[in-house]
């Protein structure tokens, strides 16, 4: 009997990719292969974010039905699917099984039965689901809840992903140790808005309980939290964060944008000043990495308005800054203002984007000379004498690699911590030379 084979492709946030990792643990029978060619099943876990990433779901899953076997199955989950779920079973024809945000947990039989469904809750995954972390071996994510409660201009995610639902803590706190036995030692905290996280079970600072109990897990060495929200952000989470020995002191918060007027329009909950008390309240912790998102375009967004942001932009020096042009969504309170220009959403975009890619110089800049924990994770695609590796202190992947170009003769073990000395940014590039290889102690 021949093994039967999968291909998955995941698409758009972290959050996404644990829901994808759950499908591979139910459909662990399965030999998971790189190309769809031979593929038995396909699986594409979409994105419905905004349209940028409403069509690369829908090419991907075109391209497939492409290059698929004849009698294989193609299956459309996540995101888009949930979102558009009549629509796309009436025009999609090319899909087999259909199925949106709450059925990851019940894939292998939904493929059994090549039967296409749509569960009314959303699945949140938990300790009892077997995941297969993909993409390293030490470091994985954990999605601490789903759904959101904020009510953000632009944002259609609450529509299709429901309320507020946080995992408890002693559900994490099982889930990590388990991931510890498997050899993991490095996570990063995910959901829709992480600093909301427990307050639908009566949490006051849930990610202050959070941090508390993952300090508590031998073996955990490192950490780090994502999707802060300004307004349920506190200075206390702020303090804890910089505090902790497991934690990096890491403070990703999208704060979309910086003009009071604008951050009213688009509903964040907090205005100017909120905002930037917190910010500059993470900028005062040593060695604070800062990382934020911001949306250019929004409708009411004057040109004063986008000259301020700009302005506050280059001032601040982000670390990392992820710029989005401002999407029409439908289902959310943006979609019936008054649109601004697609080529002037464009254009601020790219204005903004070429800031950012200066602050993010400015800051890759301030590292040279420094002797910082480096994690190794292979041999770099670039050039075979350099090592791709990422400081402790960044997200794996959004925040870049670092090159290592000198060995220093040490034995290389890849998923392992080194102390590497910053000695140079080459271009966008920082190049680093090993120092020792050594275990945190925690
Ligand atoms: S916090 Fe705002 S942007 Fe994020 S998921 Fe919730 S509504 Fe959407």
């Amino acid at each position: 009997m021949n093994e039967k084979t999968l291909h998955l492709v995941s698409l758009g946030c972290t959050k996404n990719l644990v829901d994808s990792e759950v499908m591979l643990g139910r459909l662990s029978d399965y030999k998971i292969v790189d190309t769809p060619e031979g593929a038995d099943v396909i699986i594409v876990n979409t994105c419905g974010f905004i349209d940028a990433a409403k069509e690369e779901s829908i090419n991907t899953i075109l391209n497939l039905h492409e290059e698929r076997k004849e009698d294989s199955l193609l299956v459309m989950s996540g995101c888009l699917s949930e979102r558009y779920k009549s629509d796309l079973q009436k025009e999609l024809k090319e899909v087999d099984i259909f199925t949106g945000v709450g059925d990851y947990d019940k894939i292998d039989e939904l493929i059994e039965l090549k039967k296409s469904n749509y569960s009314s809750e959303v699945f949140l995954a938990d300790e009892t689901n077997e995941r297969v972390i993909t993409g390293s071996n030490y470091h994985a994510y954990i999605k601490i809840a789903e759904g959101c409660n904020q009510a953000c201009s632009f944002c259609a995610i609450p529509h299709f992903k429901g309320k507020l639902h946080s995992r408890t803590l002693s559900s994490v706190v099982k889930e990590i140790a388990s991931l510890v036995d498997r050899g993991f030692w490095d996570f990063s905290f995910v959901s829709q808005d992480s600093s909301s996280y427990g307050m639908d079970m009566g949490l006051k600072d849930g990610l202050v309980d959070l941090i508390d109990a993952v300090e508590k897990i031998e073996g955990v060495k490192s950490a780090r939290i994502l999707y802060l929200y300004p307004s349920t952000t506190t200075f206390e989470l702020i303090d804890k964060i910089a505090e902790s020995k497991v934690f990096q002191t890491y403070y990703d918060m999208p704060i979309q944008h910086c003009d009071d007027d604008m951050l009213r329009t688009m509903k964040r909950g907090f205005g100017e000043v909120k905002t930037k008390e917190l910010l500059d309240h993470m900028k005062s912790k040593e060695d604070a990495f800062i990382r934020t998102t911001f949306i250019a375009g929004h409708p009411g967004e004057s040109e004063e308005s986008f000259k301020e942001l700009c302005e506050f932009t280059k001032e601040f020096v982000f670390d990392r800054v992820n710029v989005f042009s401002y999407s029409n969504e439908e289902e959310t309170s943006a979609f019936d203002m008054e649109q601004i220009p697609q080529k002037i959403i464009d254009k601020r975009a790219k204005m903004l984007g070429d800031i950012v890619n200066e602050t993010t110089l400015t800051s890759l800049s301030k590292m040279v000379g420094k002797d910082i924990d480096i994690v190794i994770d292979n041999v770099s695609e670039e050039h075979e004498y350099l090592l791709s590796a990422r400081p402790l202190s960044w997200a794996v992947e959004v925040d870049g690699e670092l090159l290592v170009n000198d060995t220093s003769d040490l034995t290389i073990e890849f998923g392992k911590v080194y102390k590497a000395k910053i000695t140079e940014l080459a271009g966008s590039q920082l190049l680093a030379t090993l120092v020792e290889k050594y275990e945190p102690i925690i």
